[in-house]
């Protein structure tokens, strides 16, 4: 616990005795110090599911409205917390930015916005169950409340660096957009899992929607982080960021892709902990 001391001085002022004291915080050393054996988990019960823009969303009625009906129909059995992805709308304003030379923090704001029309059109779709929009601030506390009195919480995936966010390390597309920011989110409220809702199988050791045969590809039903970004694929079914993420956490052990378009009855299967599309784990 942490004490009071006198300063040993004329004034004597008082400090307060923390090992952290006159630490630059930044002393490999000492950060090793403050690894802790178990942390606290604020929302233990929520499912983090992020809806992809590109994968689901574009495709309008005929993907969406599936989802939806499962969605309705699961959230009184699981807490889900609904995470949107931006899409098309969000590369194309990406790429208008990027010809006029914009910084990634803007590009990182206009993709922003295209996941909030996503949240939006998700929260009418859904209101009359009980979907609500919420915001990354004080709404996150409340989630489990949210979810016991029968409410379906939706919110934007895009972390809100905004004007904050990183550099990325080749070109200037903001590197953590909405898988990232599912994952941070999941991680940092102690979620019970992150489950990426898209439009493939999972993961494969590269893009199947460009190949003539993705029969000649490897398919990972399971696969470690470490081994994965060791695989140091070229390609992607996750923003890369995710994979170090998941290297970092203090509370998640794994996340989850699963082809929702197509199975919408894999997401019941995800979240009954089946192993359904790909697991990446640590
Ligand atoms: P979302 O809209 O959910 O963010 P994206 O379209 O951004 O989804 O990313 C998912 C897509 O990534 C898949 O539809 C697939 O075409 C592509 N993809 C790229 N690399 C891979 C890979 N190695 N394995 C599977 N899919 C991949
Ligand atoms: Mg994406």
């Amino acid at each position: 616990m942490a004490k009071l001391v006198r300063e040993q001085s004329e004034k004597g002022r008082l400090h307060i005795d923390t090992s952290l004291m006159g630490e630059s915080l930044v002393s490999r050393e000492l950060l090793r110090q403050t690894e802790a054996g178990e942390y606290f988990r604020m929302q233990p019960d929520i499912n983090v599911l992020k809806i992809g823009g590109q994968s689901i969303m574009d495709r309008g009625a005929s993907g969406i409205l599936p989802i939806v009906d499962e969605l309705i129909r699961l959230k009184d059995e699981h807490k889900i917390l609904l995470m949107t992805g931006g899409g098309t709308r969000a590369r194309h304003v990406y790429k208008i930015g990027m010809e006029l030379g914009m910084p990634t923090g803007v590009l990182s704001k206009l993709g922003d916005k295209v996941s909030w029309q996503n949240a939006e059109m998700l929260s009418i779709l859904l209101a009359k169950h009980g979907g609500v929009k919420i915001g990354h601030s004080d709404n996150i506390e409340q989630l489990t409340m949210f979810c016991r009195l029968g409410y379906l919480p939706i919110t934007t995936g895009i972390p809100p660096y905004g004007f904050f966010e990183h550099p990325a390390e080749v070109g200037s597309i903001p590197p953590h957009r909405t898988d990232s920011g599912a994952f941070l989110l999941a991680e940092n409220i102690g979620a019970k899992s992150v489950i990426y809702m898209k439009d493939e199988k999972g993961l494969y050791s590269s893009d199947p929607k460009k190949v003539e045969r993705v029969e000649d590809l490897d398919f990972y039903s399971k696969i470690h982080v470490d081994e994965l970004i060791e695989l140091d694929l070229d390609d992607l079914i996750v923003e890369r960021p995710v994979l170090t993420f998941l290297k970092h956490a203090k509370c998640l052990k794994q996340f989850q892709i699963i082809d929702a378009l197509n199975h919408p009855e894999h997401i019941e299967a995800a979240l009954n902990g089946e192993e359904v599309g790909t697991i990446v784990y640590k």
